[in-house]
């Protein structure tokens, strides 16, 4: 394992972050607690300023409008990212997951969206889950029925991520309700403005709207915005749901091991003897993701596929996070509770005001590591069977048509 950079990835690095530097802002409080629809607007304005520097698209292939550099360079790059205050969260469906999708599943017409994408131009959104269909995706039912060069829509998503904000959708409805439930779903773009598409944003408990239902009444979907084959939108969804875990597992945290040590400082307790032991746990844990991740790395750099560590690297992750957050509350204390929405405290130079305004925030964040893109429960077996090669899971409903399932 190579667990530095070679001479060439240095020299890409010390490029980047120059330009990082001259480029973002940084104010040294990387969580967003302002207004959402900011937060999107300024992704946008960001991948613009990107895409203008030359900068967007670095690993995406010159035929899509890419530098078509190694994969590599676009995980240094989001790493030196860490050191600004930029973020492209709300792009990671676009550039993460239909980006990806779009240049191995769609066609010359779809493809003309990567342009935009890179551009900084169109915000996405998944339409993939639904009431009854999270982990067990495919028993969704969503309904597509063919009406001459259009497709008619009706059903319900859930936990549509930005989906309020978005101008596409990537969608997955029922085509063949006779067929099992993996093989009768077809892929859908969705045009987010079109009729019949009802957005309701859903408050959770950190206080922002985040997630949406989406309802779809007799939405007429074109028949060219299908992507791939009909009925076989399981394989072309598989694409989007692999880019999906690798998005997360790589995204940045907006937190780190040294932050949580300087709280302990700040908080005075920093020699309490349970305090320190967990603050070194946080640390192995932290180290030991950076090892994985460079290991990750080096298959990439070699041109090959990552193996079992990229499919552990998400579940670490959360683990990590959830663990570290539960030791901020410790330092925290009944702190933890109050988030901060008055100015800074004169008396601690804005410290203690800065504490309350991340780590709660941190603390909540954690069950969408743990959820989104697969819960733990699930990467666990997707580790046991992929990893481990243990039998896949018992199944009642292999090969029994969609509509005769128990619902
Ligand atoms: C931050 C975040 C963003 C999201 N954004 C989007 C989005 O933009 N678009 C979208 O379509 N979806 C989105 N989701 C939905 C996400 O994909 C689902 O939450 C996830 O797939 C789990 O589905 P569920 O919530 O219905 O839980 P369920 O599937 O109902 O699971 C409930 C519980 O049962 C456990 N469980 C289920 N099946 C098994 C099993 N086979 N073995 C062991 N345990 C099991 C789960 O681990 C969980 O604890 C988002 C979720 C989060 C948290």
């Amino acid at each position: 394992m190579d667990v530095g950079d070679s001479p060439e990835e240095t020299a890409f690095r010390a490029t980047a972050r120059s330009w990082l530097l001259a480029h973002g802002t940084s104010h040294g409080t990387r969580v967003d607690t302002g207004a959402l629809s900011d937060h999107v607007r300024n992704a946008l304005a960001w991948q613009r300023t990107l895409y203008e520097h030359g900068w967007a698209g670095i690993s995406w292939p010159k035929a899509f409008g890419g530098r078509g550099e190694p994969g590599v360079h676009s995980t240094i790059f989001n790493e030196e990212m860490a050191g600004v205050d930029e973020t492209l969260g709300p792009l990671t469906v676009a550039l993460g997951m239909v980006a990806p999708t779009l240049m191995r599943h769609g066609t010359p017409e779809q493809q003309t969206h990567l342009a935009s994408m890179l551009r900084g131009e169109q915000l996405w959104a998944q339409l993939f889950s639904e009431p009854g269909a999270g982990s067990d995706l495919a028993a969704l039912a969503t309904r597509a029925e063919r009406d001459g060069d259009e497709w008619v829509i009706n059903g319900q998503k859930v936990w549509t991520s930005l989906g309020q904000f978005a101008d596409y959708g990537i969608l997955l409805a029922r085509t063949d309700v006779n067929a099992p439930k993996h093989e009768g779903i077809t892929y859908f773009i969705v045009d987010m403005t079109a009729p019949g598409i009802e957005v309701r944003p859903l408050v959770q408990m950190t206080g922002h709207a985040h997630f949406n239902e989406v309802f779809l009444t007799d939405v007429r979907i074109p028949h060219a915005s299908v992507v791939g084959e009909v009925n076989e939108g399981w394989k072309t969804a598989r694409t989007t749901l692999t880019s999906e875990r690798a998005s997360i597992a790589g995204g940045g945290a907006g937190w780190s091991v040294e932050e949580l040590i300087e709280a302990a400082r700040i908080k005075g307790v920093a020699d309490h003897p349970i305090i320190r032991q967990e603050l070194a746990q946080a640390h192995i844990r932290a180290v030991t993701l950076k090892t994985l991740g460079y290991r990750v790395r080096t298959a990439m750099s070699a041109g090959s596929m990552p193996g079992p560590e990229a499919l552990v690297m998400k579940l670490a992750y959360a683990r990590h996070w959830t663990a570290s957050t539960d030791t901020a509350m410790s330092i925290l204390g009944a702190e933890g509770l109050l988030v901060d929405e008055t100015g800074p405290d004169e008396r601690d130079h804005g410290k203690r005001q800065s504490l309350r305004a991340v780590w709660p925030q941190v603390f909540l964040n954690q069950y969408a590591i743990r959820m989104g893109g697969g819960t733990d429960e699930v990467q666990q077996n997707i580790i046991g069977e992929l990893g481990l090669g243990l039998p896949r899971e018992p199944s009642t409903d292999r090969g029994v048509p969609w509509k005769d399932l128990p619902k």
